[in-house]
């Protein structure tokens, strides 16, 4: 019996697909998200993120923009309103929440993550964070665009933009396509995503434009695909139907597919009531509306962990006071029985040592401590790699660990 259920489930996966993918291609109109769920860490986070400080994280953002006519070299001031578009979704503090469906007023959470375009360069000069690269090309920005497998836009030498150190910066690529696909994302901790690592969006969907008449002019394509680049998935999971643990977050409902389009009054599948505006689904701009706390719990993992780099680099603001990091002598630690790990720090502050799995479960920590140097005995934790977060005062600094 439950295998005919599932066969049916595929059977209706299939025709739905078709169904999406035929009318996808008559009207050009849907949002299309070309992220791919292959998520190396496909693992539910345990832990909850939001008790480690949250204040100061900005990401520096390099956006890099291939045109081929004058619509496609998009202004600064567009670029800027594109900016503070996804520092409202992601620092919101009452989104909207009016318009969501009263049982899910409570799962609402603010990221509290704020974006910059970077002001200084990978080479220590000062920039506008927005490199511009005309290009003949064609739609360079779809996502088979490629050449032995490099996606154009991704590489200088095919014609495109190389990336930026994709740990000290979120590159954004712009361009022009016509896949069907308004944007895609790489995920964290994907080894093979060095030089690709970031987002590719339409220049279409950049900005926020509301006297232009489109389904995804306020720049909610971006606060999608940020989501996915810091490890948020689709709302149904990999792939249409429902499954336990469809997204890995526990306060989204199952959810059997995207929707689209104009918000409905409430919409329901799988046996509940579904999230259909949360920013992770495909409705059009003016009905996505929030994220929830699981959603945010697996951004802060991720940029405490995979991406910590991102928020250390200290690229937004030349003007801004560089902290000392306390772990600096430490940029790569190797634990073995009964190791140090020395701190930069005054000798009568105070801070707190966790570690943490990649999962994102919490294997050790512990408290006050007032010695330079830390030393860890051995811990009886299996060869692996592991996170190691210092809290001190106000502020989060973490480092990779190596346990043999
Ligand atoms: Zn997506």
């Amino acid at each position: 019996m439950r295998e005919v259920n599932l066969y049916t489930v595929k059977i209706v996966y299939i025709v739905l697909s078709c169904i999406i993918c035929l009318s996808v291609s008559a009207q050009q109109t849907e949002r299309s998200c070309g992220t791919r769920h292959i998520p190396v860490n496909a693992e539910p986070i345990h832990e909850t993120f939001s008790s480690l400080n949250r204040d100061n994280i900005e990401i520096p953002v390099v956006f890099h923009i291939l045109y081929s006519n004058e619509d496609q070299d998009l202004s600064e001031e567009l670029i800027l309103s594109q900016i503070e578009v996804i520092n409202r979704d992601y620092n919101q503090k009452d989104p909207l929440v009016k318009r969501l469906p009263g049982k899910f007023d409570k799962k609402v959470s603010t990221p509290g993550i704020s974006f910059c375009l970077a002001s200084v360069d990978p080479f220590g000069n000062s920039t506008d964070g927005i490199i511009r690269v005309n290009t003949s090309m064609n739609n360079i920005a779809n996502a088979d665009q490629q050449v032995n497998g490099e996606r154009v836009i991704k590489s200088s030498e095919l014609g495109g933009s190389s990336a930026w150190d994709h740990e000290l910066y979120l590159n954004i690529w712009i361009g022009a396509r016509n896949d069907d696909i308004t944007g895609d994302a790489t995920f964290p901790d994907d080894p093979e995503e060095t030089e690709t690592d970031g987002i590719v969006l339409d220049y279409n969907v950049v900005g926020f434009r509301p006297e232009v008449e489109g389904r995804f002019n306020l720049g909610r394509t971006l606060t999608h695909e940020i989501a996915h680049y810091l490890n948020v998935y689709h709302p149904y999971g990999a792939e249409t139907g429902c499954f336990n643990d469809d997204d890995l977050v526990e306060d989204t409902p199952n959810q059997f597919g995207p929707y689209y389009g104009k918000c409905d009054e409430e919409v329901s599948s799988c046996g509940s009531q579904d999230m259909d505006t949360n920013f992770m689904n495909f409705r059009d701009d003016d009905c996505l509306f929030y994220f929830t706390e699981g959603q945010v719990d697996r951004m802060m993992q991720t940029l405490f962990s995979t991406r910590y780099k991102l928020i250390s680099s200290q690229t937004c603001s030349d003007a801004r006071p560089t902290p000392s990091d306390p772990l600096k002598f430490a940029p790569i630690l190797t634990l073995t029985q009964g190791i140090e790990i020395p701190l930069d720090i005054l000798s009568n502050q105070e801070y707190k040592l966790h570690l943490y799995d990649t999962a994102g479960r919490k294997v050790w920590q512990t408290d006050s401590n007032l010695e330079h140097r830390y030393s860890i005995s051995n811990l009886g934790l299996g060869s692996n790699i592991y996170i190691l977060i210092l809290e001190i005062e106000d502020e989060a600094f973490s480092r990779k660990v190596f346990i043999n």
